[in-house]
């Protein structure tokens, strides 16, 4: 059997221009070479092409919504591989309402989960940009983070067992749906972030949260990102655990946003620099939200945290508020190329971190353009870097340079340079610097013991 001849019928991908979408990823910077691209309808099917690759020495690599930004599935020509992508295995196995449980297929996207789920009165409260495309498997397996994180944790919180098609082929199942679980090692977070290097993840069982009943949003303009801290502070004193997301957002980012999306509605811009989109919400139907928000609201106005500010008047305001965060995103991808960190620092050293990344990028560069952008709330931070005055020709060589010395800045502080994008093939040689010799070891050891043939998505995480 070779890799264009997998088991199972109707599995492989044969149309070229299909094959394509599978082959490209989000950036367009990380092709994967394989030789084929199979799409399992089943556990089995995915063991039974797992086992035909071990058998004739190929390399698998996972893929779910192909939306990763870190070339996790981009693989290269040097070893032969198949591409095991689970778009097919979409299936909701069980919801259970008394435990708040759902177990479901790793292809199932975000988006149909908590539609899914919400009819039954629940919430994933998972929420990111590619909600509408990525996997419940690429979440996993990416350790996906997004804007409730401050709120909810990233996605490792939310998982309760998982099903694991194993490098040798067998099936791991740990699909168990208790909260309290110590019989042993906790296997399952070895494959929460695992980026498909020890194996292919092909259920989850998942915890929920009761639907959200209240939904308030604010947009709000504050002098500096260390205002923004106070007043998430000063909120958080005031409301409990109703903050959900709270996005810091620089004027220069709005108005990249405003040149990317003509027609873009942003309240109060006036002449301040700094931004916050802020969320709460609650389950609760009785306890009045927005009564409480307003007084708090008013508070903080008054201690002069927030300059100016709008409260969401109906779901299609609020939804206007998060369109800028998506034209921000937007306007940063035409100000291409530039240099985007993924870093996260300690909370409160989120101000001194944008102070010195500035001064350093312009210290490296003179004439470059700083954007902090991210989820101030849990201190993930998206700051990036543009070539300001500077030529394309002249910018584009220091992007690598000037990349790596603001991460080392963020690892000075006591911060990750992956917060929440993954490790994938882009991260995986400053990750191996960053962590230092024990944990880059113990990493080592973790993957050779689970693929000692080192056949899962290899260069992927660990270089071997
Ligand atoms: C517009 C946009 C916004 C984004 N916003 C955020 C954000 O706010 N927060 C955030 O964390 N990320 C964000 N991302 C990144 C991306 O969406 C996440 O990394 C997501 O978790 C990837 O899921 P996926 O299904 O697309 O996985 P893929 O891209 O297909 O794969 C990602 C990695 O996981 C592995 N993998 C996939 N499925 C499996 C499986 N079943 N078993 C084992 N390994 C598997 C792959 O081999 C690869 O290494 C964003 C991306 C885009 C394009």
């Amino acid at each position: 059997m070779s890799a264009l001849d997998m088991p199972g019928a109707d599995i492989l991908v044969t149309d070229a221009d299909a094959r394509e979408t599978y082959l490209r990823d989000a950036t367009g910077k990380w092709p994967s070479h394989v030789l084929s691209v199979g799409r399992p309808r089943s556990s089995e099917e995915v063991a039974a092409i797992v086992r035909h690759a071990a058998a004739n020495g190929l390399a698998v690599v996972p893929q779910g919504g192909n939306t990763g930004l870190v070339g996790g599935c981009g693989i290269g020509a040097e070893r032969p591989a198949v591409m095991l992508s689970l778009d097919r295995m979409r299936a909701i196995r069980m919801i259970d309402p008394v435990g708040a449980t759902v177990v479901v297929e790793a292809g199932c996207i975000l988006a149909d989960l908590q539609a899914a789920v919400a009819e039954q009165g629940f919430a994933i409260p998972l929420g990111l940009g590619s909600e509408g495309s990525a996997t419940i498997g690429g979440l996993i397996s990416t350790n996906a983070g997004g804007i409730r994180a401050l709120r909810y944790g990233v996605m490792r919180s939310l998982v309760l067992g998982l099903e694991v098609v194993l490098p040798d082929g067998r099936v791991w199942d740990g699909l168990r749906t208790v909260a309290k679980n110590n019989m042993g090692y906790d296997l399952k977070q070895l494959f929460v972030g695992g980026e498909g290097t020890l194996g292919v993840v092909t259920a989850a069982a998942l915890r929920l949260v009761p639907a959200w009943q209240q939904v308030e949003t604010a947009w709000l303009a504050v002098e500096s990102p260390a205002a923004a801290l106070r007043l998430l502070d000063a909120l958080r004193a005031a409301l409990g655990d109703v903050v959900v997301a709270c996005e810091l957002i620089q004027r220069r980012g709005i108005e990249w946003g405003e040149a990317a999306v003509p027609g873009l509605k942003v309240p109060g811009i006036g002449d301040h620099g700094w931004f916050v989109l802020i969320e709460f919400a609650s389950s609760a139907r009785l306890l009045p939200l927005r009564e409480a928000l307003e007084t708090a609201l008013g508070e903080v106005m008054e201690q002069g945290l927030v300059l100016d500010g709008t409260l969401a008047e109906s779901e299609a305001q609020r939804r206007e508020f998060w369109k800028i965060r998506e034209a921000v995103v937007m306007g940063k991808i035409a100000a291409k190329p530039s240099v985007t960190l993924d870093v996260a620092v300690p909370l409160g050293q989120v101000p001194a971190f944008l102070d010195e990344a500035e001064a350093l990028a312009e210290a490296l560069m003179p004439g470059v353009e700083c954007l902090g952008f991210g989820h101030v709330g849990d201190g993930n931070i998206h700051f990036s870097v543009h070539r300001g005055t500077n030529d394309v020709a002249a910018f584009e060589p220091r992007v690598a340079e000037i990349c790596a010395a603001l991460e080392r800045l963020a690892l000075t502080h006591g911060g990750s340079i992956c917060a929440e994008h993954g490790v994938g093939r882009r991260m995986r040689d400053a990750v191996a610097a960053a962590v230092g010799e024990v944990e880059h070891d113990l990493f080592c050891r973790v993957k050779r013991a689970i693929d000692p043939e080192n056949r899962m998505n290899p260069g992927a995480v660990v270089a071997l």
